[in-house]
Order: C-alpha cells, then structure tokens, then sequence
C-alpha cells in the first residue's frame, strides 16, 4: 500500500480545515471497508486520511418520536439496528445495513461512508431515500443539507466540496400507517453486491385498503441510486391490488438506465426492477399495516 498521512482530529472545525488544505489529496476514514481496500488495490491515492471517529458530533445515533433520527456519519451499522426503537422506525434501513457484508463488516461500515463512497449499487442509498433522509454537510462556508436523492452525481462522485465531510444524516420520523422495505438480488446469498436493489415506503390511508403515498427506490439500474418520483406517484390514493403495484413496478422499469456488465445484462436488470419493486411494495405494505 502506498504512504500516507493519517490524522484523528477531535472537532469539526479540525477536520474541515485539514480536508481544505489538502484538498483532492485528503479523504475521510470512517469505517474504512471501502477506502481501504481501495488504497490497498491502488485504486485510489492519497496523501492524507482523515479519521473522523474521534468528533464527538459524527459519533450521535439520537432517536426522539416527534424528531426522528439522527444518525452521525461515523455510526457503524451494527448500532443502529441493535436500537429497538429505530429499528422499529426505521425498517427499511435496517434492512440495508442488515444485508453490508457481514456481521464483521457490519461492525466498522458505517452509513455515512456507504453513501459518501456513492457505489451505484450502495445498499443503504435506495433505503434512505425512501425512508426521505438528507445529509448534513459542514464545510468551510458553514453547514447545508442535501436530500439523498441528490447526493451521488456519479459512480464514485458525490456533491461534496474540497473541505466538506458529511456530518449526519437525519431521517424524518415515520407518519402513522407507514411501512419500509428494502431488498436486492444477487447470485450469491453473501458478500455480493447488489445485482439490483429495490427500496419502497408507503403511507396507507387508515382504513388499510388504499395507499396515501408511496415512494420507490433503485440501486444498480444508472449511475446513481434514483428515486423513481413516478412509479411512486402511481399508486396515490389507489386501493391496494396487484394490478396497481404491478403499474407502480411498470413506471419504475421505465426510470432504471441499467447497463450490461459481468453481473448480468441490461435486460436481466430491467426485468430484476419488476421483480423486486412488487415484493418490496408487498413487503412495505405488510409492515405498514403491522405497524398502525
Ligand atoms: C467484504 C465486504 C463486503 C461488503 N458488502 C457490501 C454490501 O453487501 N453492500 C454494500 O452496499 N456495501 C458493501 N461493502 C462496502 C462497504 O462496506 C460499505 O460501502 C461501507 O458502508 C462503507 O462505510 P465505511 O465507514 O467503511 O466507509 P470508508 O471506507 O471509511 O469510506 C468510504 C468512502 O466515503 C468517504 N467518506 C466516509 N465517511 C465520510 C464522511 N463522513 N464525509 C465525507 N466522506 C466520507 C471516504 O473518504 C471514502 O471515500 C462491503 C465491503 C467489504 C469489504
């Protein structure tokens, strides 16, 4: 592995200022299961990691009911789901960092990092975004917030800046009636990734028999996770039936741009979207009437 210079600052400020001064040639540690396999496999170069572990902000998991959740960018999965109450909150999520890697991996990825790394085929993404997650970013220029659905601007390309890191993400707390599911197909039960990921919540209105709204997630179908905005939209206000998810799984094929590549074609890909956004609809709408 190639040389380079680690340092563990202890507040926000220390660690902007360092991402500043150096730039494209400084990166953040989290976790480190993507950046270090990374440096390691030559793919990358740096002169600086940043481990952000040591600031006490990026370390918060807070959940309140009427607030939702706060979860700070260097928070490993394991965590998360290891909290009934966001687990219960937020199950999709827990879905998504149930599925990264395994139980060793789930103990240093954290989420923060599986979005900043901006793999197309990031489990945690589709996951947050239907659970309508934004990024708290600090930078030299103060703090601003990003809605994950616009986040990754390409493979490995996010919006942040020289000199930003991603702080937290914050996930607003569930509506009444609500339910979260995400799931992906891959050849292998473990450690693959995602072939196609499907995340989908919904909002039932509370007699249980029709969707208030719904909102459908993709990962793997394009360069960056999408929100799928019309597939979602299909189904508001529509009794819940097969032919009305089935609509809702046609739109979102419609969105996915997927490519051929060694882990299936652009065919198997698109018929994969159907597949998955009617059982991650299912599954939503089961939780969704467990939860009320
Ligand atoms: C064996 C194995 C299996 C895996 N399986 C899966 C899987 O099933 N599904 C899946 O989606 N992924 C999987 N991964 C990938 C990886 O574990 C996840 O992407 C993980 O969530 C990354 O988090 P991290 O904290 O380790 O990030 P790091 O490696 O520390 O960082 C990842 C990238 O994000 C940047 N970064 C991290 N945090 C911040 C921040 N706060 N602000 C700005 N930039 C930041 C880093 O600079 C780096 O470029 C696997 C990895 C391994 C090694």
């Amino acid at each position: 592995m190639q040389a380079f210079a680690y340092a563990a600052p202890r507040t926000v400020d220390e660690a902007v200022s360092l991402l500043a001064q150096h730039g494209e040639r400084a990166r953040v540690l989290a976790g480190g299961t993507d950046i270090l396999v990374q440096l390691r496999e030559g793919k990358r170069t740096v002169d600086l990691l940043v481990d952000i572990k040591h600031i006490p902000e990026v370390n918060q998991l807070t959940y309140t009911p009427g607030e939702g959740l706060r979860l700070g960018a260097a928070v490993p999965c394991h965590k998360i789901y290891e909290q009934a109450e966001v687990a219960a909150a937020y199950p999709g999520l827990i879905d998504a960092v149930s599925l990264i890697g395994g139980i060793q991996i789930q103990g240093r990825a954290t989420v923060g990092g599986n979005l900043c790394n901006a793999s197309p085929a990031a489990d945690t993404i589709p996951a947050l975004i239907v659970h309508r997650a934004t990024c708290l970013i600090a930078g030299p220029q103060g703090t601003r917030e990003v809605a994950v659905e616009q986040f990754c601007t390409g493979p490995g390309e996010t919006v942040l800046q020289p000199g930003e890191l991603l702080l937290a993400l914050h996930l607003p707390p569930p509506p009444p009636h609500f339910g979260a599911y995400y799931l992906r197909f891959t050849p292998r039960n473990e450690m693959d990734i995602a072939v196609v990921g499907v995340g989908a919540s919904v909002v039932l209105h509370e007699d249980h028999t029709r969707f208030a709204s719904a909102r459908i997630a993709l990962g793997a179908v394009a360069p960056t996770p999408l929100l799928a905005s019309e597939a979602g939209e299909v189904l508001t206000d529509k009794v819940i039936s097969e032919e009305h998810i089935q609509q809702a799984a046609e739109a979102a094929q419609a969105v996915a741009r997927p490519i051929d590549d060694m882990r299936g074609t652009a065919e198997y890909r698109r018929h994969l979207v159907g597949v998955l956004t009617r059982r991650a609809l299912r599954g939503a709408v089961e939780r969704a009437k467990k939860e009320a």
